[in-house]
């Protein structure tokens, strides 16, 4: 039967919502959607909402779609207790919960042998990263592990602190804001145990490392270190325990937010690192290098006599020197000139002062994303299944991925990271609508079912705008990074102006003459995205894109004595003359392939649902929620729910599983198949509004006449 979005055989039994299991208050509105009576009506979705958020019931469906609105408080509906009350319980049967989905996901791997995962969406702060936590936490502690992965459970558990420590911050959306992509692929032998796990990260924000705007933090990281680290550790690091003496912490102003605890959070994340792995010798090598992106953010530049670029700041150089294992003099150097090869000869180029502030924020930049990378490459072999002894297993093992990757994101000022993270969205979009919409509706059409159409925003118009070769944004912006004479963020606007100028999703100030609401500035351009309109500041885009290091800086990194560094800048890259690819086309590239790694498995959703702007819990306002359900596509999302056919079997497996329930059908129906399913179901009593028979498959509307239609079969 279709159970979930997909075909299961018979162990799969779908019940109807047991009353007995559910008491009162779980009854609260419909827990649903598909039960509401006016289930077109958007201010009744809101309402049935907002009336299980009053009473705490955060989570709702829409048939297999989890739809969560983040509490913003400590709920008790997470111990150890409720992971064993979802266990192999039909997801019907008790009320929607994060574990129901984890624990149906589950069972799907078990019974169809066919990869999973878990896509959660929503914009920032919706509680997509809790969401992925709490899925990971049932898989730990619910499912049996492999005799020889003993330590995996803990590992699994304490990967998070870890990458949250390095790759998150407090943004003005988020306390704890991912800033970066990640797809984890969780692993089970053929026996459902646990194996292995596996990370895939993308696209950190790194600006943040020398930038934040104001109210925001940089990686939670350094201020746990300043705050958490032994006295004598800060002495060895040469820093002091004040986050407001460095540059690179204190330009959002807010090196304290009240809800977090910096120094108990360093105490889990040194915890963290050592049961997941990491040695003595690797931690105080991480801690250097985090210590010395500090000192950089220090390092000052000043004009010398002869009107030379010269560092200022001495003991910081001393301090970056000793921490980056480098040579004094050739960090000097590298600091304040470039190395161009001309006509197959090299020159030395003195930098003005503005190039070599440039040439000091890009190291710390490249220091510090290489550096995240190697910690999930780390984190990735501690998770890496041991099949020395268990080779066979390995070719039957199953994944359940999980992605809790970036939500949209609209700020004051947006730039190139929020551009790449939308992008991302409009991408995760089209899956949606690839998978469920489009693919639901495709399947009435080939078998040609008739039915009421419901309409959708397809979105692939913007995820076109922005990719397509050539002619798309991203090319656009390629293609000026590369151009000789002086391309600047400016011409690059003009480009676009020039090739985008007619589309619909495309506007800037030259081009917005009444088109659109809110003014667009003159450095700006908007697009109208999927979820709402963006105005982007172009200036940065194209360093950001180019993503540059300067080869001199490079070649002294290369010869650093720590083993992190020089993992992270092989000598290869600084002889190789190829051009890097740029930071876009990368980013693209990856969310291609990610999609083909999504496209592969049976998807499940979490849609994410922010209550409010202001992190308060019991505040609902209808207004943004409004927003989101609309942009999330969940009443068109209902819609074909609703409209469809709640189930769909092939010919041949239905006449396979019932036949034994008709006299004609029994033991063995000879004609056409389509033949023989109508002779069935009509012995069956099914009446014409109950079902529909396509080319290949029979589509049934409703559960119930399924329930029907396996009791006779159980009592026979
Ligand atoms: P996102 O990853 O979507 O940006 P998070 O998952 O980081 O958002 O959630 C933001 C904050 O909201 C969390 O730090 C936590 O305080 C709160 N939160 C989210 N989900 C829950 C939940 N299920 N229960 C309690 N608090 C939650
Ligand atoms: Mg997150």
């Amino acid at each position: 039967m279709r159970y979930r979005g997909r075909e299961v055989g018979g162990e799969g039994r779908v019940q109807l919502i047991m009353e007995s299991t559910l008491t009162a208050r779980d009854r609260v509105g419909v827990q649903d959607f598909v039960l509401l009576e006016n289930y077109t009506s958007e201010a009744a979705f809101i309402e049935n909402l907002r009336r299980r958020f009053k009473e705490n019931l955060i989570y709702t469906y829409i048939g297999s779609v989890l739809v969560s609105v983040n509490p913003y408080k400590h709920l008790e509906i997470y111990s150890k207790a409720h992971m064993e009350r979802y266990r192999g319980v039909s997801f019907y049967e008790i009320s929607p919960h994060i574990y129901a989905v984890s624990d149906n996901t589950y069972r799907a791997l078990r019974t169809e042998r066919k990869d999973q995962c878990i896509l959660i969406s929503g914009e920032s702060g919706a509680g997509k990263t809790e969401a992925s936590k709490k899925i990971l936490q049932y898989y730990s502690t619910t499912c049996p592990i492999s005799d020889n992965m003993s330590t995996l459970r803990d590992r699994l558990l304490q990967s998070t602190p870890v990458l949250e420590a390095f790759g998150n911050a407090k943004t003005l959306k988020n306390d704890n804001s991912s800033r970066f992509g990640k797809y984890m692929d969780v692993k089970f032998d053929f026996r459902g145990a646990l194996i292995g796990g596996h990370i895939l990260n993308y696209l950190l924000e790194k600006t943040r490392v020398v930038h934040q705007n104001h109210g925001e933090r940089n990686f939670h990281i350094f201020y746990q270190l300043l705050e958490g680290a032994e006295p004598d550790l800060l002495t060895k690091l040469c820093l002091e325990r004040n986050a407001l003496k460095y540059q690179y912490l204190v330009k959002g102003c807010c090196s304290r937010v009240s809800s977090i605890n910096d120094k108990n959070d360093w105490k889990t994340v040194r915890k963290a690192l050592e049961i997941t792995g990491f040695h003595e010798e690797e931690v105080e090598d991480l801690l250097n290098v985090i210590a010395s992106v500090l000192h950089l953010g220090n390092l000052q530049f000043g004009e010398g006599e002869d009107g030379e670029t010269e560092i200022t700041t001495e003991p910081q150089h001393n301090y970056l020197s000793k921490l980056l294992g480098v040579d004094g003099a050739d960090l000097k150097d590298a600091l304040t000139h470039k190395k161009l090869t001309a006509k197959g000869e090299e020159m030395i180029s003195p930098l003005n002062f503005e190039q070599a502030v440039a040439a000091r924020d890009a190291l710390a930049k490249a220091v510090y994303g290489r550096t995240f990378t190697w910690l999930v490459a780390k984190i990735n072999q501690s998770l890496a299944f041991k099949d020395d002894m268990h080779n066979s297993s390995k070719g039957s093992s199953s994944v359940i991925g999980l992605l809790d990757i970036y939500g949209f994101e609209v700020f004051q000022h947006n730039s190139f990271e929020q551009f790449c993270i939308n992008y991302c969205n409009e991408k995760l979009q089209q899956l949606f609508i690839e998978l469920t919409l489009k693919s639901e509706q495709e399947d009435y059409e080939s078998e040609g079912i008739s039915w009421e159409p419901v309409k959708y925003f397809d979105n692939k118009i913007i995820c076109d705008l922005v990719e397509e070769k050539h002619k798309g944004f991203i090319s656009i912006l390629d293609e000026e990074c590369v151009r000789p004479g002086q391309p600047s963020d400016i011409s690059f606007l003009e480009k676009l102006e020039d090739t985008l100028g007619g589309h619909a999703h495309f506007v800037t100030h030259k081009l917005s003459s009444g088109k659109t609401r809110k003014a667009v500035g003159r450095e700006e351009f908007r697009l109208l995205h999927y979820a709402g309109e963006v105005n982007y500041t172009v200036s940065g885009f194209l360093d950001k894109n180019n993503d540059l290091l300067y080869r001199n800086l490079k070649e002294v990194i290369c010869q650093s004595d720590s083993q992190i560094l020089r993992q992270c800048f092989q000598r290869e890259e600084v002889t190789d003359q190829k051009r890097p690819e740029t930071a876009a086309t990368q980013f693209k590239n990856s969310l291609a392939k990610l999609m083909d790694i999504l496209m592969s498995k049976e998807p499940s959703y979490v849609r994410c649902i922010k209550p409010n702007d202001a992190k308060q819990p019991g505040r609902f306002d209808e207004a943004l929620v409004r927003h989101q359900v609309k942009y999330l596509g969940l009443m068109e999302n209902l819609r074909v729910r609703r409209a469809g056919f709640a189930y769909r079997r092939h010919y041949q497996a239905f006449l396979q599983r019932y036949k034994s329930l008709c006299p004609s059908t029994w033991p063995n129906w000879q004609g056409p198949l389509a033949d023989g399913v109508a002779t069935l179901v009509q012995h069956l009593g099914y009446t014409p509004e109950e079902y529909k028979l396509g080319r290949t498959k029979i589509f049934i509307r409703y559960p119930k006449t399924l329930f029907t239609t396996e009791d006779a079969l159980e009592a026979r």
